[in-house]
Parts: C-alpha cells; sequence; structure tokens
C-alpha cells in the first residue's frame, strides 16, 4: 500500500503515461502494418503487370519480325525475333517469381508451354520457306503461329489482368484497414482520454478532500471554535499535516484555558483592589459610561453600580464641571494636567477631592477608557483650615504687643525718653532689627492664612502682563547693579492681555526675582521670560544661580521649607514660595520649578489668558 502523498499522485501518472503509451505504440504497430500492405500493393502486383506489359510488347516485337522475315527473308529480322525472345525471358523470370495471387501460376505455366510453342513455330516457318517457298511458310503463319500469337497475348492480358484485379482489390483492403486502424486508435484515445480523466478526478478529489476537511477546520479554528478536531485518517503527508494541526489546536485549547483562567484570576484580582480602594474611584469607557465603580464611590457619590453600568457619567453623577474636567483631561491627554483639586457638593455635603485621571491605553497606545480617582482630601483640608485659621490668630495676636514693642523701641531710639550709652544701643538696635523681621514674618503669615481661607480680597481685571514684569524690573534694577547682577526681561512686544489681581501677581513675581537674588553671585544674570501658548501665559523667572537640589524641588512650595546648608543660606522664612503658590493656583494657573545645583534655577507660572 503506497503511503505518501508523493507515490500516490506517482502512481496515477504512471497509469496516465501507460495509457499514452499503448494508444502510441496501437497506433504505431497499425500505422506500419498498414504502410507495408500498401507496399505489397504497389510494389507485387505493380511488378507483374509490368512483366505482363513487357512480355506482351516482346511478342509484339516478335510477330513484326516474323512478319518482315516472310516478306524479305532477312537475316536482320531473324536476329530481331532472338532478341525480344531475350526480353521475353528476362520479364518471364520476374513473373515466374513474382506470383501472388490465386491463378497467376495457371497463367504463368500456360505461357511458359505456349511460349516454347510460339518459339519452335517460327523455326518451322523458316524451314517451311527455305524448302517450300514463301507462300507455304505464310500459309502456316496464318494457320497456327498466328493463333499461338493471339493465345499468348491474351494469356499476358489475362495475367495482367489478374494483378490489376488485385491491386484494385489491395487499394479497398487498405482503405478498410486504415479506417478500421483509425476506429482502434480513436477508439483507444477515448478510452485513455475518459479513462484518464476518470482517473484523474478521482484522485484529485480523493487527494483534495483532506485538504479541504483541513481547510474547513483551519476556518472554524480561525473563529475560535479549538475544539474542532480534523476527521482525517490518511498517513499520507496531509494525513500528517492534519494530525500535527490537531495537536497545535489542542496546545492552544490547553493554552487559552490557562491563560483565560490567568486573565480571569487577574481580572478578579484587579477587582478586588479597585473595590478595596477606600477613595472613590471609577472606570469609564470611551463614551463616559462606566464599566466599574467602587464601594467607596458608591458610598459617597451615592449611587449602586448596578443601576449606572454602562450609564452615562452625568446619568450617576450629575457634575457638569467635573464631567467637563474629566472629558476635557481625556480629549487633550494631557498629563499635567492629569490631577486636579476641586470642591464638590455631594448630597448637601462638601468634599475635597484631588482628582487623578489617567487614559487607560492598548498595546497600540489606542485609548479605550480612562480611570478616575477621587482622592479624598477634604480632612486634610479641614486640618489645614484649622491650621491656617490658628496661624492667623496667633499671627494677629502677636502682632498687637509687637506693635507696641516696636512702638517702645522707636521711643528708645528716637531718644524721646533719654540718651542710651553705646552698649544700651547696641541692644536696642538689635531688638528693633529682629522686631522688624518678626513684622515681616507676622505681615506675611496673615497674608498667607488670608489666601489660603479664601478671605483676600483679588482685585480682578484684564491688563497685560507686561506692565507687571516691567514694574518688577525697575523695582529690583538697583538692587541687581549693587550686586552685579544681569536683570532683563525677554518677550514679545505685544502679548494677549491677562485677567488678574496685578497687585497679587506682582507679589508672586518679586518673590520670585527676590529669590533670585538671594542666591545667585556677581556675575551671573537673571531672566524673565513671557510666551502664551494654549490659551495661557507662561512666566519665568531664570537666574544662573546656585540651584535648589533635586529632593527639594518638589517641596520647594511647601509652607516653611528652606534648603539646608550651601554658603549662600539667608535668614529666610521659607513662606515666599507657599505665597506665590497660593496666588497663582487663586488665579487657576499652576507654578512649578526646574533647577540644577551649581547651574541656575528657572521657576515657571501659568495664568490663564483672558477670552
Ligand atoms: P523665603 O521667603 O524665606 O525666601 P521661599 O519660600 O521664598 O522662602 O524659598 C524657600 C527656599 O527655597 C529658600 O530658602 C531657598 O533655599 C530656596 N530658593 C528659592 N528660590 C531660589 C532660587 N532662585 N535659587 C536657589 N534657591 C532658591
Amino acid at each position: 500500500m503506497i503511503k505518501t502523498l508523493k507515490g500516490k499522485i506517482s502512481v496515477v501518472y504512471i497509469c496516465l503515461v501507460l495509457m499514452i503509451a499503448i494508444v502510441g505504440f496501437t497506433s504505431a504497430f497499425n500505422l506500419h502494418a498498414l504502410s507495408r500492405s500498401i507496399d505489397g500493393l504497389m510494389v507485387n502486383n505493380y511488378k507483374s503487370i509490368n512483366a505482363a506489359n513487357n512480355m506482351i510488347e516482346a511478342i509484339d516485337g516478335q510477330n513484326v519480325a516474323i512478319l518482315n522475315y516472310l516478306n524479305n527473308n532477312d537475316q536482320k529480322q531473324i536476329n530481331l525475333f532472338y532478341k525480344n525472345s531475350d526480353e521475353f525471358y528476362k520479364w518471364y523470370n520476374i513473373e515466374a517469381n513474382n506470383i501472388t495471387e490465386l491463378g497467376e501460376r495457371d497463367y504463368v505455366s500456360k505461357i511458359n508451354n505456349d511460349y516454347a510453342r510460339y518459339v519452335m513455330s517460327f523455326s518451322d516457318v523458316q524451314d517451311i520457306r527455305n524448302k517450300q517457298g514463301t507462300d507455304k511458310a505464310t500459309n502456316f503463319y496464318d494457320d497456327k503461329i498466328t493463333n499461338l500469337y493471339n493465345n499468348l497475348k491474351s494469356d499476358l492480358k489475362g495475367l495482367a489482368a489478374i494483378n490489376e484485379k488485385a491491386m484494385f482489390g489491395g487499394k479497398d483492403k487498405v482503405t478498410k484497414d486504415s479506417i478500421a486502424i483509425m476506429y482502434i486508435i480513436l477508439g483507444l484515445s477515448s478510452v485513455a482520454v475518459i479513462g484518464g480523466y476518470l482517473i484523474s478526478t478521482f484522485f484529485i478529489n480523493k487527494f483534495l478532500k483532506p485538504i479541504y476537511i483541513l481547510t474547513e477546520s483551519i476556518k472554524s479554528v480561525r473563529e475560535g471554535e479549538l475544539h474542532k478536531e480534523i476527521d482525517v485518517d490518511s498517513s499520507d503527508e496531509i494525513g500528517l499535516l492534519a494530525h500535527e494541526f490537531n495537536n497545535m489546536t489542542k496546545r492552544l485549547q490547553q493554552f487559552e484555558y490557562s491563560s483565560k483562567g490567568k486573565l480571569l484570576t487577574e481580572k478578579n484580582k484587579s477587582i478586588a483592589i479597585v473595590k478595596s480602594i477606600s477613595d472613590p474611584l471609577i472606570v469609564l469607557d470611551t463614551n463616559y459610561k462606566f464599566t466599574l465603580l467602587n464601594d467607596a464611590c458608591e458610598d459617597i457619590f451615592g449611587i449602586k453600580e448596578t443601576d449606572v453600568l454602562h450609564k452615562h457619567f452625568l446619568e450617576g453623577i450629575r457634575n457638569g464641571e467635573l464631567y467637563e474636567y474629566i472629558s476635557s483631561i481625556y480629549k487633550e491627554d494631557n498629563e499635567k494636567k492629569s490631577e486636579k483639586i476641586m470642591n464638590i457638593e455631594v448630597n448637601e455635603k462638601d468634599y475635597y477631592f484631588n482628582i487623578i485621571s489617567t487614559a487607560i491605553k492598548d498595546r497600540d497606545l489606542e485609548s479605550y477608557g480612562i480611570v478616575v480617582l477621587f482622592q479624598n482630601i477634604t480632612k486634610l483640608k479641614q486640618l489645614e483650615k484649622i491650621k491656617t485659621d490658628f496661624m492667623g490668630t496667633i499671627s494677629h495676636e502677636l502682632k498687637t504687643p509687637l506693635t507696641s514693642i516696636m512702638m517702645g523701641v522707636s521711643l528708645i531710639t528716637d531718644k524721646k525718653i533719654g540718651d542710651l550709652n553705646e552698649k544700651q544701643k547696641n541692644i536696642v538696635d538689635a531688638i528693633r532689627e529682629d522686631g522688624e523681621r518678626l513684622a515681616s514674618l507676622i505681615s506675611e503669615l496673615l497674608q498667607l492664612s488670608k489666601i489660603e481661607s479664601d478671605k483676600a480680597i483679588f482685585n480682578m481685571k484684564q491688563c497685560s502682563i507686561i506692565g507687571v514684569i516691567e514694574n518688577c524690573v525697575k523695582r529690583f534694577n538697583d538692587q541687581a547693579i549693587s550686586k552685579e547682577v544681569n536683570l532683563y526681561y525677554e518677550g514679545s512686544e505685544w502679548l494677549p492681555q491677562v485677567t488678574i489681581d496685578p497687585e497679587k501677581v506682582s507679589w508672586a513675581l518679586n518673590n520670585l526675582v527676590s529669590n533670585a537674588l538671594k542666591y545667585i553671585n556677581a556675575g551671573d544674570e537673571i531672566s524673565i521670560k513671557v510666551k502664551a501658548k494654549n490659551n495661557e501665559m507662561y512666566v519665568s523667572v531664570e537666574d544662573t544661580g546656585v540651584g535648589i537640589p533635586n529632593e527639594y524641588q518638589k517641596i520647594i512650595f511647601d509652607k516653611f521649607v528652606q534648603v539646608k546648608g550651601g554658603d549662600l543660606e539667608m535668614r529666610s522664612s521659607g513662606i515666599g514660595l507657599a505665597i506665590t503658590k497660593e496666588i497663582i493656583e487663586a488665579h487657576g494657573g499652576d507654578i512649578w520649578c526646574e533647577s540644577k545645583l551649581d547651574v541656575g534655577s528657572k521657576f515657571t507660572f501659568t495664568l490663564p489668558i483672558s477670552n
């Protein structure tokens, strides 16, 4: 039994070749036989006809020779007679050796006998003429020779006729044979064609059937039917392929089960983690419909996951400002703005959330959802408020006695209550200096607590930021010159207007420039740059001073943070940047710092551009 597909195809191929060979050999053999019978037909009969005609010609010549001899007894005619006799025998011998037809032999032996008698009778004529004269000889010719001559001629014609008849009969036979051969070849060719077609169709279908099954199974597997097994029982190459394919689908099935299981476990794990997060968390799809929300979200926002699942965000949480913020983040995909503190009122309760929203992306970085975490910082805000209020109260309480202390000091230093000796003067000067610093700290603290507790009044108006910057440069110009520092403004002449409280923004900017001047060496420079981008004004103060260590850059805006160490550690309170940040954020802007030790610092803040 042939097992391989190659072997099977070879067998079919050999069968077809054999069929073609049989048709070819049969045709060749028959054509050869046909050509031989045509040969026989042409050569043998034609030879006999030719011989008969030549023999007739010879006896005709002899007859003429006899007649001429009778007329003038000429030796020449005798020679001519015998010459024709030689010619006759030459053709007779050819004919005697070429007897092919029935009755031909009788003619030949009769001709032989008659001709012998014909030749003999010429000798008799010569005797009679010599002995009895021409008349007697002529009578003998008329009585005997003429009959012999006529008999011979008619026999020779009969001989030729037999062969002619045979020749025409042969032609018919050849025609019949060739028709028969044609039918044989046609028959064999038809058998070969039909047989070849049937064999090829049968085997092609037989060979292709498993391939069709294989193709169908591959399609099913592609559509996810991994349990599908290919039912091919042949042990040829296709059988092997099917076997390997079945092995592959089995492995895929195992893999699917294991990976599905893993995925399910991972999914449950993630859901459990999400659910256990104490802060509200929601997951939205690209159409802002809920796909997941945790228990904390249900508690705080008073919604049930089962009620809002696959419903729009606004159907669950009716807060337009929040929705606007989330959707803007999702559209812009702006990482810097993915975190925002918002004050939200839910069910008549005031909450502060630090909202962190992140777009969920697939492997091709296509977004397919958004995760929003509401970090509940309400308690923190409340504590901060208590602290701020406390700070405000303390500062206020300190301010009154400090004012009277400072008044007393100034009475003493003005010598209104008597002269002071040198030592007393020094002590009072030191008290005044520290008192002034304390007074400025208290004033800063009071300002900060006012801004933080929203008690500060902001006089917002549309103006150009360039005016604020120019005032700032003017204010610090002398200080910069005395410190040998190049302070300058760089930016376009025309910029869109901003809606700000110019006094507060000046304060913020002054803080940054004053800091830059504090932490800078002679020969360094401070540049103030402004640019408008994406509906925001970017203002930066860049210096080539001492720089801020990395670990401080994030906390530098917190209250009372001062960089430890360094030669240039100043008498600072650590309040300036906190006030600056509060002012900028109160305007809806943002502030950040980029710095490198011994290279310099760059503080940038943004302000919204007026519409
Ligand atoms: P203060 O009001 O006392 O200056 P700030 O809040 O303004 O306090 O600054 C806090 C700390 O940040 C400072 O003590 C200083 O170490 C650091 N700092 C601020 N600005 C710069 C700057 N441009 N270069 C280097 N350090 C700076």
